[in-house]
């Protein structure tokens, strides 16, 4: 049995900030309130997976599991703006790459120091398992009533990642620590997707609603309002990220760009900073999207002409609500340009969508 304080030793020399470890056994309890989910239809629509077995199972997904190391690392950006274009977990540097280097190194250093080889398999956010739970099990946090693990040193702005292996480590305890009495979140939530305690209904949530693909109604790109990636709202107003520490890592500093950088993005060559990003999986579109129902909902008349090129976009996407933004910006000022347009716009939903306006 491998001593837990040895694996700790090596996360703090590497500036990890959390490091526990867990064992691979079944995950009851989050299993139990699956089950009742998929009766009641209240299943958390974010997962694509929907295998009760493969999310409560860790041990499906590596062979001989018997130990998990769970680590989390600080993003805080310490900011308190409520109304950010994008959320504070948008970083330099895409944290799945980033998480995943320093783990690779992480269990090189632990087989130099053991002097022994050993099987593992690394995840950040790629495999559909439970991580959270997993996390709350080996004692890095628990499961607020936001949904999100929070840790009473860091919060919740924290990355998680996991080292599955068939080495057998000492493990750790969860914490016992939950929300109390609090329900500011419930409170709070710009979505009202925080329906309950524990219960993030994922389709009304706005950082779901930034990532989904296709056409956004109405009602749920006014409801996006300044947000162009994910939401943060809930975790700022939570007491236990008030005080936590800044990031130090020069990778995790939050990247900082605003409507206008989305909007002149040039889908052909888009800059290379933004490929590094955890955003860019969607591609250059959905951003660009995004920022044109930002723009459409703050009003953002300074944009008006920027947008009106997007119009001669070959994405039919784009010009959908490079249209919309135009007229929520300026009716009276959108009439003439939309009425040329609709004479060579060849789309049947961007035509509708001028028909309707005019
Ligand atoms: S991210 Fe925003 S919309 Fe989603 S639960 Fe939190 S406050 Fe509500
Ligand atoms: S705001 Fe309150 S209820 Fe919500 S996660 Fe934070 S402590 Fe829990």
């Amino acid at each position: 049995m491998i001593k837990k304080e040895l694996i700790k030793n090596i996360a703090s020399e590497l500036e990890i900030d959390i490091c526990r470890i867990t064992d691979g056994g079944g995950l009851k309890k989050y299993r139990k309130i699956l089950e009742q989910r998929k009766k009641t239809g209240l299943w958390p629509q974010a997962f694509t997976e929907e295998d009760i077995d493969k999310l409560c199972n860790p041990s499906l997904h590596f062979e001989g599991l018997k130990s998990i190391i769970v680590i989390a690392i600080n993003y805080h950006n310490n900011s308190k703006q409520i109304n950010k274009c994008l959320s504070n977990y948008v970083t330099q540097k895409d944290y799945h790459i980033y998480l995943k280097e320093v783990m690779e190194i992480m269990v090189k250093k632990i087989k130099a120091k053991i002097k022994k080889d050993f099987n593992y398999k690394i995840f950040v956010d790629n495999a559909p398992f439970l991580e959270k739970a997993l996390a709350e099990r080996a004692g890095a946090g628990f499961i607020a009533k936001n949904s999100l693990l929070i840790n009473p040193d860091f919060g919740s702005y924290i990355f998680l990642g996991e080292i599955f292996t068939d080495l057998e480590i000492e493990k750790d305890k969860a914490l016992d620590l939950d929300c109390g009495e609090c329900t500011i979140c419930l409170e709070n939530c710009a979505g009202n997707a925080l329906t309950a305690p524990y219960q993030l209904e994922a389709d009304k949530c706005i950082a779901y609603l930034t990532q989904k693909k296709g056409i956004i109604p109405l009602a749920e790109r006014k409801k996006m309002g300044g947000h162009i990636w994910g939401c943060d709202i809930c975790q700022i107003i939570c007491p236990y990220n008030k005080n936590t520490s800044k990031s130090s890592k020069k990778e995790l500093q939050y990247f900082e760009r605003g409507i206008e950088y989305f909007l002149k993005i040039d889908r052909n060559n888009p800059p290379e900073e933004l490929k590094n990003t955890a955003i860019f999986w969607r591609g250059s579109r959905i951003l660009i999207r995004n920022a044109l129902i930002t723009a459409a909902n703050l009003q953002k008349e300074e944009y008006f002409d920027l947008i009106k090129t997007k119009l001669n976009d070959n994405s039919s996407l784009i010009r959908y609500y490079a249209v919309w933004s135009l007229s929520e910006i300026d009716y009276q000022k959108s009439l003439s340009i939309l009425k040329k347009h609709l004479l060579k716009e060849k789309n049947k939903e961007v035509k509708q969508v001028i028909k309707n306006i005019l």
